[in-house]
């Protein structure tokens, strides 16, 4: 945070993935905030955290752009800083095969970053709002400077997932999913988020939004461009100012509102200082200029207002008016790997007959953590 008042976020504007564009406007993005040496020198080991949430095709949106990794690891690599990987605990499969799936590693290999699998190093105590230990990845503890490389995306539980979401990828391997059972709502699961992020503390926040994903995110939405990378040391900051820029309330999404309650950033207005690369140098942007120039209102994310008090007892104790997903039979191809990643004991969903038809829901098990919509790889998992 620039001082006790506001963050800084810089919003650097790029039309599209030209490798050449992109390191271009990351560079002059973080000009504004000092270049990246101001958040890692030579001799010290850096760990980039990208979105690799699992294989898909880069067009997809699904996983941060290899282009704006290049150009991250391009920017280290001027800076003299020569021990960096990238790496992320994958919901599904591994990290160089969701790497390899959008074209990351082939984009890292000429600044020599390696795209390296996480290892867990036990239970790690902290003494948080809402956690008293995470399961950290090795890899996490032992960088010196974690920078996170987040992807504009929605998310069915806590509406859109940034830069605060993304280091749900430092808890390692099968944690994550039980994650998902010890923290259940949406709050629960957000407060979480923040306590790790105040643990893990990446010293910079980068956000592709350069094409986003919009409607049925995290990894089933659709691609649409936004033409903006967001970078800030702030992430509750660099996740409002994507809330504003979608039209949507950044106190709807729980990591805004928590995080700021719990002392991880900012996501009131004025207590934000947008910055972007001008003709003249830097030029503060007020946000409704910024969501002229580059918001989009008719962006697809989950507007409805959450229901508070009374009538959240009620809907969980009669399972109403909650969120649900559900399965396109036309899509599904009965993999299985929804059932796979339920992490409810005695799963809340499965196959009733074999695996003649699509999996079966019960939604009297299912505790609305959408793992299996995350993971579907087909598309066939929606939320109603
Ligand atoms: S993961 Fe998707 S495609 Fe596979 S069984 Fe589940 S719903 Fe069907
Ligand atoms: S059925 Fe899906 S949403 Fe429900 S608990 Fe299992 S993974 Fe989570």
């Amino acid at each position: 945070m620039e001082d006790q008042k506001r963050s800084r976020v810089v919003l650097a504007p790029c039309p599209d993935y030209e490798e050449e564009k992109v390191y271009r406007a990351l560079r002059e993005g973080l000009g504004l905030l000092g270049g990246i040496g101001a958040f890692a020198g030579p001799g010290e080991r850096v760990l980039i955290k990208p979105n690799l949430v699992r294989r898909a095709d880069v067009s997809r949106a699904v996983t941060t752009h290899p282009a704006v990794l290049a150009a991250v690891a391009r920017l280290l690599r001027e800076a003299g800083v020569t021990d960096v990987a990238a790496g992320d605990s994958c919901g599904i499969g591994t990290a160089a095969d969701a790497a390899a799936g959008a074209g990351i590693q082939k984009a890292l290999k000429p600044y020599g970053v390696p795209v390296i699998e996480f290892t867990g190093a036990g239970k790690i105590p902290f003494d948080g709002v809402q956690a008293g230990s995470f399961y950290l990845s090795r890899e996490v503890l032992e960088a010196d400077a974690l920078i996170n490389v987040c992807k504009m995306k929605t998310h069915a539980l806590e509406r859109v997932t940034g830069a605060v979401k993304n280091l749900y990828g430092c808890v390692h391997g099968l944690h994550k999913a039980k994650g998902h059972t010890q923290y259940p709502s949406a709050d629960s699961f957000a407060r979480m988020l923040v306590d790790l992020n105040r643990l893990v503390k990446p010293r910079l926040h980068i956000m592709d939004g350069i094409v986003a994903m919009e409607g049925n995110g995290p990894t089933s939405g659709d691609p649409v461009s936004m033409g903006v990378l967001l970078i800030s040391e702030d992430p509750v900051a660099l996740d409002s100012v994507f809330c504003r820029l979608i039209h949507l309330d950044p106190r709807m999404v729980p990591t805004n509102y928590h995080g700021e309650k719990m002392g991880l950033g900012f996501w009131q207005e004025e207590n934000i200082c947008l910055l972007t690369p001008g003709q003249d140098g830097p030029e503060e942007l007020s946000m409704d200029e910024a969501v002229r120039r580059y918001g989009r209102e008719a962006f697809r994310v989950d507007r409805r207002k959450a229901r508070t008090g009374l009538w959240v007892r009620l809907a969980r104790v009669f399972n109403l008016f909650q969120k649900r997903p559900y399965v396109d039979k036309n899509l599904c191809v009965k993999c299985g790997i929804c059932v796979e990643s339920c992490p409810v004991e005695g799963k809340a969903l499965h196959f009733a007959d074999g695996r003649k038809e699509p999996p079966v829901y019960d939604y009297k098990k299912c505790i609305r953590c959408f793992c299996c919509q995350e993971m579907c790889p087909h598309k066939a998992i929606k939320v109603k």
